[in-house]
């Protein structure tokens, strides 16, 4: 996979003041003071701005000065041209994609939770538990009956090693004929330490 990744100035604003000259060919009035914003971006989607910087450009010679050529007399007006220099928010465009995907995420998170632990309050015939076998091992139960305090299943033969291939291996081939049971209260503690991940019920 290649990212393309750089970095890229936008101008905010310019002033050309009367009083100032040129560090090179000393020229009066031909300076124009100039404010960008800099940005990184990943795909050209503006990611984090990397702050402002002032540059100076001269017309009659074209000569263009970094902030640390700058003759002392630049800076009154240095600052009222950063007055008026401000980072535009489009900018943060990939900061704000990133904190809305983690709202989201947890917006999300916290819906599935809530979910569940209703479904193993008031289980269905057919529900499908995903769940962790080990670390990075997965696999699925389904409910077959259900007591007042726990619930019967059959369990899933096969194990993935990544979560989001358990729905493939939710197949009726793969479940053995054996029946087990787990108490609810034993599903409720499966859920909070993350060993029980999902529970897939049919009407969903
Ligand atoms: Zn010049």
């Amino acid at each position: 996979m290649i990212f393309i990744f750089g970095t890229k100035p936008v101008l905010l604003n310019e002033i050309t003041p009367k009083s100032i000259k040129c560090n090179f060919c000393e020229s009066q009035g031909t300076v124009t003071l100039i404010s960008r914003s800099s940005h990184t971006h990943l795909y050209y989607i503006p990611m984090f701005p990397l702050g402002i910087k002032i540059s100076a450009y001269c017309h009659d010679c074209t000569y263009e000065a970094n902030q640390n050529e700058f003759p002392q007399n630049y800076y009154s007006h240095i600052d009222l041209l950063k007055n008026d220099s401000k980072t535009p928010f489009w900018q943060f465009t990939g900061v704000a994609i990133i904190i809305i995907a983690i709202i989201l995420g947890i917006g999300r998170s916290r819906y599935v939770e809530n979910r569940d632990a209703a479904y193993i309050a008031t289980p269905a015939i057919g529900d499908v538990y995903h769940y962790k076998t080990g670390y990075s091992q997965y696999s699925t139960m389904k409910v077959v009956s259900i007591n007042y305090d726990s619930i019967f299943y059959i369990h899933n033969d096969m194990e993935a090693d990544r979560y989001n291939m358990l729905s493939e291996l939710n197949v009726e081939e793969n479940y053995g004929d054996d029946i087990y049971y787990i108490l609810n209260s034993e599903l409720d503690s499966m859920q909070n330490a993350n060993t029980l991940i999902d529970i897939i019920r049919a009407e969903d």
